[in-house]
């Protein structure tokens, strides 16, 4: 397998004792370094597999590469070297080492809606401006992501708004501890905090993870860094990859600084550069060079390719944002059909999953089957959520979050009041919303309906909770969509058979999600694993053309890749305009454009309408600092136009014939 790979990949791939950063441009290689990697050491027999932890930036990447490596191992091996996402390894972590944090095994994670209500509910419930919530959500967001806890945020804390939310970080974590929860940001915060403050600790695990790897290494957060930096120890025995120019996630707290820090924290940090793109035919990668070189480089890297000149890539002016996605879609239908292309080659790109609505649109009309990514996720859907809130409170008494959905889902006669009533005692008593219940429940201090509907619940609650332990997780799923009244919820609402199927159906799926997890895992495993999917990460696959934001697109190729919405005010976003942040709209535009293996189209509308009013668009700046020689405006090549058209026509007469053969 050495052989298949270049030079400085190859030794990349035997550099095996202290830090290395391989630092390269997209389509060098990188990933595929990491798993060429993971498979070496083991083959060698270097580190036994549950020594090797590689990670990845999404759920979807990590699976991908667990199937990559499962071609390369034993079956075994292959089972037991750890790929997941940051958050994944957090969970495990916290899963081991819950007690030194305050939290039993049986903690639930947080979303970011049970996290945005908890301080919704902080800032004064209704009478919180959305604004507020969104600012404060964010400023607790960010401490974690430097891995601040309350005390430390407040003490960095400079102006009045930044000292009002690191109160509200201060209460709503010790909400978080009393329900027995951690949000996502806990998932690495935490670790971090355990692994600082304790080296024994942090030794032990430098001993179960013997060697790690980390993919898109420029978009780890400060904390992600700081974990990793414990868990590599001084020897700092990793491999990290990552691309400088596809820093894409400053919104969420990443910063591309960490590969510098590498440099001051590990002296003895080797580093490898690739240069030879293998994914972009030669324009596309002429067209990523010159565009990127507009941002400020220490080292410019140069990639090349030793693949065609290919096509040159296509720039439609359109109308408004229908006419682009009818365009989109006719094109789409046009090669799949005539050149036999599976749907699945081609990828919609663009900046806000807003921009979704007449794509979606265009393609049901042209008969395109296409997937969007993190549309109206399937976990986001009630009837799921409902169901994971019983589940969670199954699992774990003390989370009150869940608690709250739960008793409400389905409607039962617990209304505001008698839930005001149970807060008041259970905080009185300091003691969970489930327990209190069953408490207030029993001893009736409650209108008779109220207090019946009370313990009808918590008899319910009871008798799944000890069904768990006879039950498998799907079936427990299963059980809990029956017996609490869900499912029959959902039949008496359902305007038609067809919603009630679907919607039951989704539950259903649910369960053998449950079912699907691995060997031995519990309900509790399934339901903590379940949160971490996050909205742009779940894929379906099947032959389906493939719909997603810029941002979802990080580390995946398609050889078909049209980007649309190319205009001033979305891509480069107006919001990263006023705030100066030009270059990184520019590494956006990088990332979605080396996505392309064969072919890119861009487009952009004249037109669009806001509040009723036609308003003029203008193309985006960056289409400036795309080398004209590599572009073909439509229409601006009769030539190749005609061509075009003629095929066309050819592939629709052939379609005619085909229907009376
Ligand atoms: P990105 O920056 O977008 O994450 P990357 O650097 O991780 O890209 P990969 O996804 O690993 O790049 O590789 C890009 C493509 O090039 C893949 O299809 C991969 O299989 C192929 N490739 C990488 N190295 C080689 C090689 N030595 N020979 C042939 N193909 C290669
Ligand atoms: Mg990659």
């Amino acid at each position: 397998m050495l052989d298949k790979l270049n030079p400085p990949q190859r030794a990349a791939v035997l550099h095996a004792q202290g830090p290395l950063l391989v630092l390269a441009g997209a389509g060098s290689g990188k990933t595929r370094v990491i798993v060429e990697k993971i498979a070496h050491l083991i083959g060698i027999g270097r580190y036994p597999a549950k020594r090797i932890a590689a990670i990845t930036f999404t759920n979807k990447s990590a699976k991908e590469m667990r199937e990559r490596v499962a071609k390369r191992l034993r079956a075994e091996d292959a089972a037991e070297v750890t790929i997941c996402t940051f958050h994944a390894l957090g969970l495990k972590f916290l899963q081991i080492e819950h007690q030194h944090v305050g939290l039993k095994r049986s903690f639930s994670i947080f979303d970011a809606d049970d996290a945005a209500a908890q301080i919704k509910d902080l800032l004064g419930g209704s009478n919180a401006k959305p604004d507020d919530i969104e600012d404060v959500k964010n400023l607790v967001s960010r401490a974690k992501n430097a891995g601040l806890s309350p005390e430390q945020a407040m003490a960095a804390a400079r102006s009045s708004r930044e000292k009002n939310a690191a109160m509200v970080y201060a209460l709503y974590q010790a909400r978080l501890t009393a329900f027995n929860a951690v949000d996502f940001d806990d998932l690495i915060r935490l670790p971090v905090q355990v692994l600082e403050e304790n080296p024994d600790i942090a030794l032990a695990w430098r001993e179960r993870i013997g060697y790690l790897l980390v993919d898109e290494c420029q978009d780890t957060n400060d904390a992600q860094y700081r974990l990793l930096k414990q868990l590599a120890g001084p020897a700092g025995n990793f491999t990290c990859v990552g691309d400088d120019d596809q820093s894409i996630y400053a919104w969420r707290g990443a910063n591309p600084e960490n590969l510098q820090q590498m440099g001051r924290d590990y002296p003895a940090l080797q580093i490898i550069k690739l240069e030879q793109n293998y994914r972009c035919s030669n324009r596309v990668l002429r067209a990523a060079n010159a565009l990127i070189a507009h941002n400020p480089h220490e080292h410019l890297k140069t990639l090349w390719s030793d693949q065609a000149d290919g096509e040159r890539i296509r720039v439609w002016e359109c109308r408004n944002s229908e006419h682009e996605a009818e365009k989109v879609a006719a094109e789409i239908h046009f090669l799949a059909t005539s050149r036999r292309i599976p749907w699945s080659d081609f990828c919609i790109l663009f900046r806000g999953n807003f921009q979704s609505r007449p794509l979606e649109k265009a393609m049901q009309l042209v008969g395109v089957p296409y997937h969007l990514n993190g549309g109206t996720v399937f976990l986001e859907r009630q009837e799921v959520k409902d169901t994971l809130a019983w589940l969670r409170l199954i699992v774990n008494p003390d989370d009150d979050t869940a608690f709250m959905r739960a008793v409400q889902s389905p409607k039962r006669d617990v209304g505001a009041t008698t839930l005001a009533k149970l807060a008041e005692l259970a905080s009185a008593k300091d003691m969970p919303m489930a327990q209190a219940a069953e408490a207030m429940g029993a001893l009736a201090q409650l209108p008779p309906r109220a207090a019946n509907s009370l313990s009808k619940f918590t008899d319910i609650l009871r008798a799944l909770r000890m069904d768990m332990r006879q039950l498998s997780s799907g079936d427990l799923v299963r059980r809990v969509a029956k017996d609490s009244g869900l499912l029959s919820e959902l039949r008496n609402q359902a305007k038609d058979t067809g919603s009630y199927e679907r919607r039951a159906g989704n539950i259903e799926e649910l369960a053998s999600w449950f079912e699907g997890g691995p060997r031995g895992a519990s309900a509790a495993d399934m339901a903590a694993q379940l949160a971490l999917i996050s909205r742009n990460d779940k894929d379906d696959g099947g032959n389906q053309v493939r719909m997603m934001t810029l941002h979802a697109s990080k580390g995946l190729e398609f050889p078909y890749v049209f980007i649309v919405g190319c205009e001033d005010g979305v891509l480069p976003h107006q919001v990263s305009l006023d705030e100066g942040n030009l270059q990184e709209e520019r590494r956006l535009l990088y990332v979605g454009i080396t996505r392309a293996k064969v072919q890119l189209w861009m487009s952009y509308s004249k037109l669009t309408r806001k509040f009723g009013e036609h308003i003029r668009l203008k193309p985006s700046r960056f289409f400036a600092e795309l080398p004209a020689a590599e572009i073909q405006r439509d229409g601006a090549d009769p030539v190749a136009d005609a061509a075009h058209k003629q095929e066309r026509a050819k592939a629709g007469l052939a379609a005619i014939e085909a229907l009376f053969d």
